[in-house]
């Protein structure tokens, strides 16, 4: 088993296939910044199929067990069922996710079941048209999500469904998705705003926090939690009493853990990363064109991983207290994938 510096062992692999997206999400990508003219990765620096493969092997053969394909908006990436394919062929990978913002689902969720994909997390926002096309920039409609969430559910995928709050943008929409996805067979997780990137000009005071999710929750239908499916789960559980429905909250800013995080983030250029926050990254994508074996590549991934003592939200207060003068540059959302 391969364990870190602070003894935690590489279990998840998130794979950003591309950084480009239909959205415009403010809080990610926002349009005054991701512009006509904004230098997106050109295709040839853009880890291929066979690429990734390739490194999954590597990571599986090292711990990982599960994969989760992200971006920006993955299924922008073309022939992306053909990865999946590629990905569940692989022995010792026991699951395959992605996570999207769902409005391509229709098109390709029957594919993406075929070629063997278990579950998608689809991020919804709000329920009122108005605020989430202001959201997601572009104006897209809360119905083209719906329909999304609809076909994966026809084709036969595992549906869990990302809100991310933010103070005075869409806390007025907790209650009515808890409402609205109560009576469906799909899971809503409420995701804490983070400062993930540097162009969110994300500020602690935009945060609604774990608690106060709970506490508008729990006015209107009680809650109970429960135990984790597994040790590091990043959402943290709960039913509505008396039911076997469940509910989440994914807490990066006020009740961490970094103590249980098993993963490691590829960017779609092929650069390692074992943060969410982090500022640097490894390239793999050098050694791999330069005709590098699967043991080279794999003493590279060991060596990073063995060195790790990431633990950014546990030390959120200190550093953001102590920011160099020339910036501390993190790696943006869009780029590194959720
Ligand atoms: N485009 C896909 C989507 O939206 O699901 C996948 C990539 S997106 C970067 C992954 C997840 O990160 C989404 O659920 C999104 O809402 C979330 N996210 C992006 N920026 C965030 C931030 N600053 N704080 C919290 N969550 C964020
Ligand atoms: Fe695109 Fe997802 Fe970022 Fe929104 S959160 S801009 S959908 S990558
Ligand atoms: Fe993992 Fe970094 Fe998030 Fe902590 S801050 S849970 S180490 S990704």
């Amino acid at each position: 088993m391969l364990d870190d510096q602070l003894k935690r062992p590489l279990r998840d692999l998130r794979i950003s296939v591309t950084d480009r997206c239909n959205f415009r999400c403010q809080y990610c990508m926002p349009k005054e910044i991701f512009g006509p003219d904004y230098p997106f990765l050109s295709k040839k620096h853009l880890l291929t199929f066979e690429e990734i493969e390739r490194l999954t092997r590597i990571f599986v053969n090292l711990g990982v067990q599960k994969v989760r394909i992200t971006g920006g908006e993955p299924l922008l990436r073309r022939d992306i069922h053909k990865l999946v394919q590629m990905l569940h062929g692989i022995e010792g990978l026991h699951d395959i996710a992605i996570s999207t913002n769902g409005v391509l689902l229709p098109k390709y969720a029957d594919s993406l079941k075929k070629a063997g994909l278990h579950r998608v997390s689809v991020s919804l926002d709000s329920l009122d048209n108005q605020r989430f096309g202001q959201i997601n920039g572009q104006g897209a409609k809360v119905n083209s999500v719906l329909a999304g969430i609809e076909a994966a559910e026809k084709a036969g995928l595992k549906v869990k469904i990302n809100m991310v709050v933010q103070k005075g943008i869409n806390e007025q929409d907790i209650v009515p998705m808890a409402k609205y996805f109560k009576e469906t067979s799909h899971i809503l997780r409420f995701i804490e705003y983070m400062d993930v990137g540097n162009v969110n000009g994300w500020n602690k005071s935009q945060v609604i926090s774990k608690k106060e999710i709970l506490d508008r929750l729990n006015k209107e239908f009680p809650l109970e939690p429960v135990a984790p499916n597994y040790p590091g789960e990043v959402a943290s559980r709960f039913m509505y009493k008396g039911t076997t429905k469940e509910i989440g909250i994914i807490s990066s800013v006020t009740d961490t853990f970094c103590s249980t995080c098993t993963r490691a983030r590829l960017s779609a250029e092929g650069r390692l990363f074992t943060c969410l926050f982090a500022t640097k990254g490894t390239d793999l994508r050098k050694p791999l064109r330069l005709g590098a074996t699967d043991s080279e590549i794999q003493k590279v991934v060991k060596n990073v991983w063995e060195r790790r003592t990431d633990r950014y939200s546990e030390e959120r207060q200190k550093l953001l207290k102590n920011v160099p003068k020339d910036g501390r540059k993190k790696v943006e959302m869009s780029y590194i994938g959720g």
